[in-house]
């Protein structure tokens, strides 16, 4: 078991300033891994202090040295992928597979994105008799959830970094290891001693300070609609650029016509993944009803094939959840829709075969709840898929639509353009046609409780950047 003891703040590894530690926890064994400080005001304080002393110098650098600087960060990414993929599935419990192929593999293509993205981006633009120059925002403050913990930090450091804004990274407190690793990546792509800046720590402290903090000038936090409120609200008080990537409780519409068994497969997949804790999980589908009894055999017949277990054996396809409490969480909606009539055609409440230890839960398909239900309305965050009928495709829109959050979403079709054109009435934002798939250039974000702004591609850069205007 390791102690850390020290921050990364204006370019070197201080020691901490408090006493108090975090525990990290391995969720399959329940056993601690290693302690990292739990950051103070103080620290968050010497943390802004550094990225402000560092921003004039970082917003006059050329995109030329953006470009070194951060290709030699996205190169320590790719040498670094094996230790990436464990150290999350040491803090996470992700399977090793997908920690290699996704929760290593997406934040590479990402930063790879992102390079392409600043070599082409055009910083200044003529309109009429004015020149628009897009310059840095100023300090960044990045708070970062733990469900997809290096993608959801190259996210907004790196586009952050690009735009040449210097940043303050506070990471979840279940997943600071992977920060840390990212920390020390930055270290050796040679960026100036403070343009980024790590502080571990709680969110009501060490957060709480940071995205209340004079010296910052953007928030982006990824996070709970609980968190990202109070977050809005600070950042209000203070008037400050905000993007706010929230939680979802996505709809997988499948039209008739469609190949069901790819579309339920699919849908199967998307949401056993990460053990469900994904904010665009497609939790929501939606069949009609004429083959709803039909889809739920297929998810009857496939759920089975996502047994948990040891997240480090490389054929474990279900790992477990993050925490005691995300396993509570998800124990408590299982029994609700339970109570609530929910038939269970896969999975349920309680432990899966043989895994008394670890925070495991069963990957669990739920059919015949109300539309209104709780395990229906509101975002679980494990593996769970609730199946609804509907009768037409109005009654469809209707249902996929009837939602506080609008993050992501699926539809499916007999033709791309059958389903194009149902997914320009989805208040949501992203739909993925026929099974499209991600594309790290694409706007990343969400409509109503599902946040305000966007990541990745050129919309992302831009949530680091304004604008001034020069008339001639
Ligand atoms: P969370 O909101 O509890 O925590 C997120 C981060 O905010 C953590 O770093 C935490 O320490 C910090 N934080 C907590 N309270 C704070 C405060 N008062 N001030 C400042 N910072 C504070 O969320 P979580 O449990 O880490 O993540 C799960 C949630 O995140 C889910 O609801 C999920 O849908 C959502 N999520 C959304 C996206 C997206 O892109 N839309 C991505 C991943 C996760």
């Amino acid at each position: 078991m390791e102690h850390y003891a020290d921050q990364y703040i204006g370019g070197c590894w201080r020691p901490a300033a408090g006493p108090d530690t975090v525990v990290v926890l391995d969720p399959a064994t329940e056993q601690p891994i290693a302690t990292v400080p739990a950051g103070t005001a103080a620290e968050v304080d010497a943390a802004v202090a550094a990225a402000r002393a560092a921003a004039p110098g970082w917003a006059a650098s050329t995109r030329e040295e953006r470009l070194a600087a951060l290709t030699r960060l996205r190169d320590g990414l790719v040498a670094h992928r094996a230790e990436i993929a464990a150290t999350v599935t040491a803090e996470l419990g992700a399977p090793a597979r997908f920690a290699d192929a996704v929760q290593a593999g997406t934040p590479i293509a990402v930063a790879s994105a992102f390079l392409d993205v600043l070599a082409d981006h055009a910083f200044e633009e003529q309109v009429g008799n004015s020149t628009v120059h897009a310059e840095p925002a100023g300090v960044v403050a990045a708070i970062t959830p733990w469900n997809y913990p290096l993608h959801q930090i190259v996210a907004k450091v790196v586009p952050a970094l690009a735009a040449g804004c210097t940043v303050v990274l506070k990471p979840s407190e279940e997943t600071p290891l992977t920060a840390r690793l990212f920390a020390r990546l930055v270290d050796a792509s040679g960026l100036p001693p403070g343009a980024f800046n790590l502080v571990t720590g709680l969110g009501t402290v060490a957060g709480a300070a940071l995205t209340a903090h004079p010296g910052v000038d953007v928030v982006s936090f990824t996070g709970s609609t609980a968190v990202g409120r109070l977050i809005g609200e600070s950042a209000g008080r203070g008037l400050k650029k905000l993007s706010l990537e929230l939680g979802g409780k996505s709809a997988c519409v499948v039209l008739p016509g469609a190949d069901l068994a790819r579309a339920v497969n699919a849908t199967l997949a998307n949401v056993f993944a990460n053990s469900g804790q994904t904010c665009t999980a497609w939790t929501r589908l939606l069949v009609h009803r004429e083959q709803y009894e039909q889809a739920l055999a297929i998810a009857a017949a496939t759920t089975p094939k996502y047994v948990p277990g040891d997240p480090s054996d490389p054929a474990t396809r279900v790992g477990p959840l993050v925490s005691a409490r995300q396993r509570e969480r998800v124990q408590e909606y299982l029994t609700g829709a339970v109570a609530d009539g929910a038939r269970l055609v896969a999975g349920g409440p309680g432990a899966p075969e043989g895994l008394d230890r670890g925070y495991y839960v069963r990957p669990t398909v739920l059919a015949d709840l109300a539309p209104d239900a709780r395990a229906a309305r509101e975002e679980i965050f494990g593996p769970v898929l609730v199946v609804l009928p509907y009768d037409d495709e109005e009654h469809a829109l209707a249902l996929a639509n009837d939602t506080e959050y609008g993050l992501a979403g699926a539809v499916w079709a007999a033709d791309d353009g059958t389903a194009v054109a149902f997914a320009r009435r989805m208040v949501t934002g992203q739909v993925d046609i026929n099974g499209g798939r991600f594309n790290p250039l694409a706007p990343f974000g969400g409509r109503r409780s599902s946040g305000v702004g966007r990541e990745l591609g050129r919309h992302g850069l831009e949530e680091f950047l304004q604008t001034k205007s020069l008339q001639f």
